[in-house]
């Protein structure tokens, strides 16, 4: 038994660990759990959709074989527990990359399907599950499912943002896309408000691969930010390049209470803006500090003290985006304590793989807040009814206490999805918005 906790750090919990690190047994493993397990991969899923208190924890990392790589087509074939970082560094350099990942690399490829997570590049690329061409899906009982967008396609549907539940994934074929070089073409702009936030969203959506931005969630009725785009660079010259990332990485060390606080962050954001501003405008950058900003800073989860943290990541609909990122910010600043980490970007107008896929056309408002119990409690339902009148939804890789009728309105598939769960597997979150 060990004691595990997810990336909010909001508890830790005991769990039977079973590391799956050889293919020849992992079917012999989870056949022998004695109570229902769930795989477990960088657990970098801030709330409980990757935990399993009292239950056991299919342990995913052992399994990192890159299995093939197709030079000519781009497709790898490779096992679940593969980090999106090393597939990055092996391939990039052989002109090929991830055509999706999220705001770190440091996941697990079986965790980039099980939530069908995105990136900046929505509206170009879609969601990590669109570029999974196969997954090999071990069910509990031993039964193996081979599936994909065109064989047993529901399974895959249901697989992909499936939570986990389904069954184990056991290997998995990607589809890379070609590029260039590591290095992108970004520009920064600051904007003034909300309306000026939307305006460069659609202007940048044609030419632009790579757009998100940073929100003042305290700078009051304005909500000034930074918008940043990118596109990805054509092979650039050595004396054209500036400096590497550096491979030193710094740890956050434990503190004792939420460095992010009432005090603390509306004089950071203003810095933090003012400097920002002061440096806008295009530069070249490598891909990693573009895409991956906070993985320089190991175990920064601990900036929020022992109590750990929240994320509320809400996505509403495009007709009604602007009023409730409005009204949900106005909320937030009457509050007094939001986050420095807040991140505000548009969907494009696709349809996503899975049935429980977290992205649809509209807006998504990311934002960190440390935990305050009971006080924090009553925002989010402030939040939630924002959301609920918008006919919005919240992202369960991100959650740890969303109400039901939330998600069973956000997620009108439910239902459907409900018929491909494995009996032999169930996580915290599953038993909080499904009843088992
Ligand atoms: C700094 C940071 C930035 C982030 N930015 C984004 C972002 O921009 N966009 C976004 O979408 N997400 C983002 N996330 C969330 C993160 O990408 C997801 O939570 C991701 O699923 C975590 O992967 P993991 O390997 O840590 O899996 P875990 O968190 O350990 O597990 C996630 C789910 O995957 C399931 N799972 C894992 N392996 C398997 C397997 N082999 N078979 C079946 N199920 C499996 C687990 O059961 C669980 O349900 C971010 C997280 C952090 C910490």
């Amino acid at each position: 038994m060990r004691n595990i906790a997810s990336w909010g750090r909001l508890g830790t919990y005991p769990h039977e660990v079973v590391a799956l690190d050889d293919p020849r047994h992992v079917a012999s493993k989870i056949a022998s759990s004695s109570s229902p397990g769930l795989a477990h991969g960088m657990g970098r899923s801030y709330g409980d959709a990757c935990l399993n208190p009292n239950g056991t924890l299919w342990m995913m990392t052992g399994l990192d074989h890159l299995m093939a790589f197709d030079e000519a087509s781009g497709r790898l074939v490779c096992e679940p527990g593969v980090l999106l970082r090393d597939i990055q560094r092996v391939f990039v350099s052989r002109g090929w990359m991830l055509p999706v990942t999220p705001g770190t690399q440091l996941i697990t490829v079986g965790g980039a399907i099980a939530n069908d997570v995105h990136g900046k590049n929505h509206h170009v690329f879609g969601s990590f599950g669109d570029h999974v061409k196969r997954i090999r899906l071990l069910r509990t009982d031993g039964e193996i499912i081979e599936c994909g967008p065109e064989m047993s396609a529901d399974w895959f549907s249901a697989t992909v943002g499936g939570l986990g539940l389904t069954g184990v994934i056991v290997e998995v074929e990607l589809q890379l896309r070609r590029v260039a070089s590591p290095w992108l073409q970004t520009e920064t702009l600051p904007y003034a408000d909300l309306d000026a936030f939307f305006r460069l969203s659609e202007a940048s959506e044609a030419d632009w691969e790579h757009t998100v931005a940073w929100i003042d969630c305290l700078s009051g009725k304005q909500q000034r930010g930074l918008f940043m785009r990118a596109n990805p660079a054509a092979a650039v010259s050595g004396n054209e390049c500036p400096a590497l990332p550096k491979n030193g990485k710094k740890t956050m060390p434990v503190v004792p209470v939420s460095l992010v606080n009432r005090w603390s962050l509306p004089p950071f954001n203003k810095a933090y803006y003012a400097l920002k501003s002061w440096s806008a405008g295009p530069s070249l950058a490598h891909y990693e500090p573009f895409l991956y900003p906070l993985d320089n800073l190991l175990e920064w989860n601990r900036m929020y003290g022992p109590k750990g943290f929240y994320q509320y990541q809400s996505l509403v609909p495009a007709d009604v985006g602007r009023d409730a990122v409005q009204a949900m910010l106005k909320e937030i600043a009457r509050f007094g304590e939001g986050s420095f980490l807040a991140v505000l970007k548009t969907f494009g107008n696709r349809s996503a793989p899975g049935m429980l896929s977290f992205p649809q056309p509209g807006v998504t408002l990311a934002l960190d807040f440390p935990n305050h119990g009971e006080r924090t409690h009553a925002l989010f339902a402030r939040l939630d009814a924002i959301v609920r009148e918008a006919k919005g939804r919240l992202y369960p890789a991100k959650d740890a206490r969303m109400p039901r009728d939330l998600f069973e309105s956000g997620y009108p598939r439910l239902a459907e999805f409900m018929q491909y769960r494995d009996p032999g597997i169930s996580s915290a979150l599953s038993r909080r918005l499904m009843g088992s």
